[in-house]
């Protein structure tokens, strides 16, 4: 079993979409970045890359890569996990904090789990998403931005 921590920010923005485990809420802010700027999603690729010691997003896809611009994060996602499976192991279950301070996030978590079950082609009980406020303190609190960290559980793929 191998374990990976991720975390990511980004500054909320007018005019940017929001979207969160590639699922679009209704916000006048989104979260502003080269790709769509998906910080759970970050996080967790960054999770699973930190267990097995593959180094980060920003190795993998540049931001100074003009593919990537606008890039759809749940695509990068699906390509890290390729690579995990290359590597030989499978993900046993995520866990991914959101911190917002608005909009209220409650009413969009089961399909922000559906929607990484079915890029990482696992169960809903493997993922959790999680969404706090910091009680409006900091950055996160008075509404500069966004943060988001994610723990990943690898296992050893079976070989039949
Ligand atoms: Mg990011």
């Amino acid at each position: 079993m191998r374990i990976g921590f991720g975390y990511d920010a980004h500054r909320l923005a007018a005019g940017r979409k929001c979207i969160l485990c590639g699922v679009e809420i209704p916000s006048p802010l989104g979260p502003h970045g080269h790709s769509d700027a998906d910080a759970p999603v970050h996080a967790l690729i960054d999770a699973m890359l930190g267990a097995l010691a593959l180094g980060d997003i920003g190795t993998l896809f540049p931001d100074s890569d003009s593919r990537y611009e606008m890039a759809d994060s749940i695509e990068l996602l699906k390509k890290v996990y390729c690579l995990v499976n290359e590597n030989g192991y499978i993900l046993s279950n995520a866990d991914i904090t959101i911190i917002l301070q608005s909009p209220h996030l409650g009413q969009y978590i089961m399909q922000m789990r559906q929607k990484l079950a079915q890029a990482l082609d696992t169960e809903i009980g493997a993922i959790s998403v999680k969404a706090t406020t910091e009680e409006k303190m900091g950055f996160t609190g008075d509404g500069t931005g966004i943060a988001c960290t994610a723990v990943a559980a690898l296992t050893v793929r079976c070989v039949p």
